[in-house]
């Protein structure tokens, strides 16, 4: 029996919840003086401190304290006036010292939110809590056909991301989110990741593992006050794959309640290729990683002149600047978040910045730049156009010097880099034939080709001279303004 997704969401409630990891950009590990760069050689960025050598001691790394407290302001948290780091004891091949320097009780932020806007509304989602911790290690199976322990011949440990430090942003569960739950969950972390990003405390790569998901998900029928069993889909590295995993869990374990069997609390692991989750591991209890308050530090009690000092230096956070450009670009929230979904907020504000209208700009990045930047497989940011380019194509279709096609010749040239707006509309030979006497020609050769369509409009039928406006667009090969030809044949024949 296969239960669809809509059939699922006829009968049961569905919950999820989010435990974000996010690398951040220090330039040096969370407890040792290791660059954190990515892509070294493996195992040239390790010490006696983040290979768990006996009498090595750590030392907690001040800039990584200063950006969670920053992710927990952002996230409107409590910032802790005095908490401890502890000690999760469990065994991984990746983690040299048996155990992880995390947070268990006492989070360095709890009790925030963020509000997330789908579909054109707010959805409110809360934060529990945001700690800080250490990275793992990475494995790597070296001989299988999926990269996976399993048919692998052997395995290989790099210790570079051994220390790295992470932060952990956990949601509070969000029920009554219905069909659409796995869209909220994927706006969650869209939304997240611009918010870290506006911070400068990651570069939230989720394809380079600096930004990773855990999805739990639960069901559970309509109208019950229990709350089903959740499962925890483990590492989900794609923003869509976390709307994927919701989605697949959600019919999953639709189908097992159908049955009569019980959903098991347990980690899943997501697959890319077929979307869907299978069973990983049965989820451990906070008992069993034995965490007590790590011994070789001091606790982190930041001084509430500096948790201040921080506030007042946040940037201009998304929410913020959502209003701002709402206003000031007469958006509805719908038109905002067309362009924040295409990843095009900035290039329109530095457009807009360079002279163009909101509206002109907006009209060139969501259209035709949006279309190539598709067909390229790019965000729309990586084209090889700047804003300013983009602002002074809008400046010569206003000017007149260029129509929407001829427009889009020059882009096409820009992006095949050759040279400026200017330079490509020089050597393409681009610009609006304005030319009066040169328009008058190709006027008075259309109007003796079309004698009765002169007619319907010496009849009174103007419309009929949208045929000679054509005639002279094809003569003159779309470089003519089409509005100064119209006006120039009325002018012709009256
Ligand atoms: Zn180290």
């Amino acid at each position: 029996m296969t239960v669809t997704y809509e059939e699922a969401l006829q009968k049961y409630e569905p919950v999820f919840g989010l435990e974000t990891h996010v690398e951040l950009g220090t330039t040096t590990k969370m407890f040792c003086g290791c660059p954190t760069t990515f892509g070294a050689e493996p195992n040239s960025h390790v010490c006696p401190v983040c290979l768990g050598l006996p009498g090595s001691l750590p030392v907690t790394n001040r800039v990584a304290i200063e950006y969670t407290i920053k992710i927990g302001l952002a996230l409107n948290c409590s910032i802790a006036s005095w908490c401890r780091f502890a000690r999760k004891n469990y065994f991984y091949p990746d983690m040299p010292k048996n155990f992880q320097i995390s947070q268990y009780d006492e989070p360095l932020c709890v009790d925030g939110y963020l509000d997330v806007l789908v579909g054109g509304k707010t959805v409110r989602v809360g934060i529990e809590r945001v700690h800080l911790e250490e990275d793992t290690g990475k494995s790597l199976h070296i001989g299988g056909a999926t990269g996976r322990i399993q048919g692998a011949d052997y395995s290989l440990v790099d210790y570079n991301r051994a220390g790295i430090p992470l932060v952990e942003i956990v949601t509070r569960p969000v029920p009554g989110t219905g069909f659409l739950a796995p869209e909220v969950a994927r706006a969650y972390v869209t939304q997240l990741r611009d918010l870290l990003r506006s911070l400068g405390v990651s570069d939230v790569r989720m394809e380079e593992g600096s930004l990773r998901c855990d999805v739990n998900t639960s069901l559970s029928p309509y109208g019950s006050d229990v709350w089903g069993t959740r499962t925890e889909t483990k590492n989900v590295n794609s923003l869509r794959s976390v709307e994927r995993a919701v989605r697949s869990e959600i019919s999953r374990q639709a189908e097992v309640l159908d049955s009569g069997g019980r959903v098991i609390q347990e980690t899943r692991h997501f697959h890319e290729d077929t979307g869907t989750t299978t069973s990983g591991r049965s989820k451990e209890e906070a008992q069993d990683y034995r965490y007590f308050p790590e011994p070789d530090l001091v606790p982190v009690a930041p001084p509430r002149d500096w948790v201040e000092s921080i506030a007042a230096s946040l940037p201009e956070l998304p929410a913020a600047r959502r209003a701002r450009l709402i206003s000031a670009w007469s958006l509805s929230e719908l038109e905002f978040e067309a362009l924040q979904n295409a990843g095009a907020l900035d290039v329109v504000e530095a457009t807009v910045a360079a002279g163009a209208s909101p509206a002109d700009a907006r009209k060139w990045w969501l259209g035709e730049l949006a279309r190539r930047a598709n067909d390229a497989g790019i965000d729309v940011a990586e084209l090889p156009i700047t804003p300013a380019d983009v602002a002074r194509i809008s400046e010569l279709v206003a000017a007149g010097s260029l129509n929407d096609r001829l427009a889009r010749q020059v882009i096409e040239g820009v992006l095949d880099e050759e040279g400026t707006p200017d330079e490509v509309v020089a050597a393409r030979g681009l610009a609006v034939v304005s030319d009066d006497s040169a328009l008058l020609s190709a006027i008075d050769d259309a109007i003796a080709a079309n004698p009765d369509v002169v007619a319907r409009i010496r009849d009174g039928k103007v419309q009929a001279a949208g045929v000679l406006v054509g005639a002279v667009m094809k003569a003159t090969r779309g470089k003519a303004d089409a509005a100064r030809v119209r006006d120039l044949i009325m002018e012709r024949l009256t």
